[in-house]
């Protein structure tokens, strides 16, 4: 009685949790891609590119000498441990870079190098010797602008006098006081009122303009209206540079209000495929079970990283728990969380199944199949949660616990699907798994 009790709880919560994904969550899972991810994304196909002038030569680089970047912005660059320019960047670094500034919109999926590119840019526009700011960067939320900040200080580590102020509620300053940093990032609120109400920012100054993540930004009401005030005090030969990881119509629709006469530059997401991934399923009988194979799993193979989907926020719970009691090391990921660190093993809930690109995992195990609310398979979920896990050719594996008939017919409706065979796995005897 007390599991059927459980179980009604956890579907309780599954019903409010699928609710509470609210326009918020956009940005907090936006912000635990950041988190989660140290490398780039792989990205095979084409850019596309569009220019405001399409009789002029499109430069693309292939090295980040070809940029003729000051030597210190150059040193911050490879000491970050960048080689060459990603794909969005080839192109983008040569239009944001060039004389006279060009206005650019740019739509990559994240983790394509976007950040790293505009900052370049404005670290390359300022000038230390003016003390009073020329860059603005604008950022959906506080922490997302901080994630901002800390890769201006990492490029930026050679380039000392260049300073980086945060306009976000909270940051009070005295009236009247005019600000001497070069570079300003911040929300649009704040970044307005600073700009209009305490005139601490002379927007008439400002050479570089950043809209990032547009797509998240015009998810929060009012602030789509603030970004565009604060352009509008900008002059007209200021560069106006607008980067989203998606491109709808109503962030378009927006973009072209920030960004005058842009070039265009989009980079198609890579396709999931379940094609070089290895399904396997276990046969369990219950929780216990499951949380027992998961662990001979571990036993078993060199996990670099494990992302472990549950079907509700209680039973991840108790799985983090039961397994950092194990030693592992575990992040609890779910709509509402906060995740401060980049952790080995990451347990999380349905939420995070669409919102999240985590390159770097080599194993994905659904603990809980997923399933819809109507209790059938929900193929596509399947596909985003194990589609990231043989990306660039590597091979991936993927697991998934079944613990009973029902989630067994589950599994078998998923196999027939995606017509790709999912095989047994035995975990007590793992030798044909590595
Ligand atoms: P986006 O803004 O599109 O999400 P980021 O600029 O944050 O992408 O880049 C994603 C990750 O890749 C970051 O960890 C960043 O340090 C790294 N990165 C960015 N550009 C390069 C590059 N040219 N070479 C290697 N790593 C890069």
């Amino acid at each position: 009685a007390t599991d059927s009790w459980a179980q009604a709880v956890d579907e309780q919560e599954a019903a409010a949790e699928s609710v509470s994904l609210n326009l918020h969550d956009k940005a907090a899972q936006s912000l635990l891609n950041k988190l989660i991810r140290n490398n780039l994304v792989n990205n095979t196909n084409q850019v596309e590119v569009l220019q405001k002038d399409p009789n002029s030569p499109l430069y693309s680089v292939k090295s980040f000498e070809e940029l003729r970047l000051k030597p210190q912005l150059l040193q911050g660059v490879y000491g970050m441990g960048f080689n060459r320019p990603s794909k969005i960047q080839e192109t983008a670094l040569p239009m944001m870079l060039a004389g006279p500034p060009q206005n650019l919109i740019a739509q990559s999926q994240s983790g394509t190098g976007k950040t790293a590119a505009f900052v370049l840019a404005m670290l390359s526009h300022v000038d230390p010797d003016n003390k009073y700011p020329q860059c603005l960067c604008v950022s959906p939320t506080y922490e997302l602008a901080l994630q901002t900040g800390k890769v201006i200080e990492q490029m930026g580590k050679h380039y000392p006098e260049v300073k980086l102020v945060y306009a976000i509620r909270g940051n009070k300053l005295p009236r009247g006081m005019k600000l001497q940093e070069q570079i300003v990032i911040g929300t649009p609120g704040t970044m307005l009122d600073w700009c209009s109400k305490f005139k601490f920012i002379d927007p008439k100054k400002i050479k570089v303009f950043v809209l990032d993540e547009a797509d998240v930004m015009i998810a929060t009401q009012g602030h789509q209206d603030q970004s565009i005030r604060i352009q509008r005090m900008l002059p007209q030969t200021c560069q106006m540079l607008l980067f989203s990881a998606t491109f709808e119509e109503t962030v378009w629709n927006f973009a072209q209000r920030i960004v005058p006469s842009p070039n265009i530059i989009k980079l198609k997401r890579e396709e999931e495929t379940l094609d070089t991934i290895k399904q396997y399923y276990v046969l369990c009988n219950s929780r216990e079970e499951k949380f027992q194979a998961l662990c001979n799993v571990y036993g078993a193979i060199t996990i670099a990283q494990a992302m472990i989907f549950c079907h509700t926020r209680k039973t991840a719970g108790w799985l983090a728990g039961e397994l950092s009691r194990e030693g592992h090391q575990v992040a609890l990921l779910s709509g509402e969380m906060q995740v401060e660190q980049r952790e080995k093993v990451l347990v999380t809930t349905n939420v995070c199944a669409r919102g999240i690109d985590v390159e770097q995992v080599s194993v994905v195990i659904n603990f809980d199949l997923p399933v819809d609310k109507d209790g059938n398979p929900d193929n596509e979920t399947y596909l985003h949660r194990i589609g990231r896990t043989g990306r660039f050719g590597k091979r991936g594996l993927a697991i998934n616990m079944v613990d009973g008939k029902m989630s067994m017919n589950i599994l078998n409706r998923i196999q027939e699907h995606f017509s790709k065979k999912i095989e047994r796995l035995d975990t007590d005897d793992l030798d044909e798994i590595e």
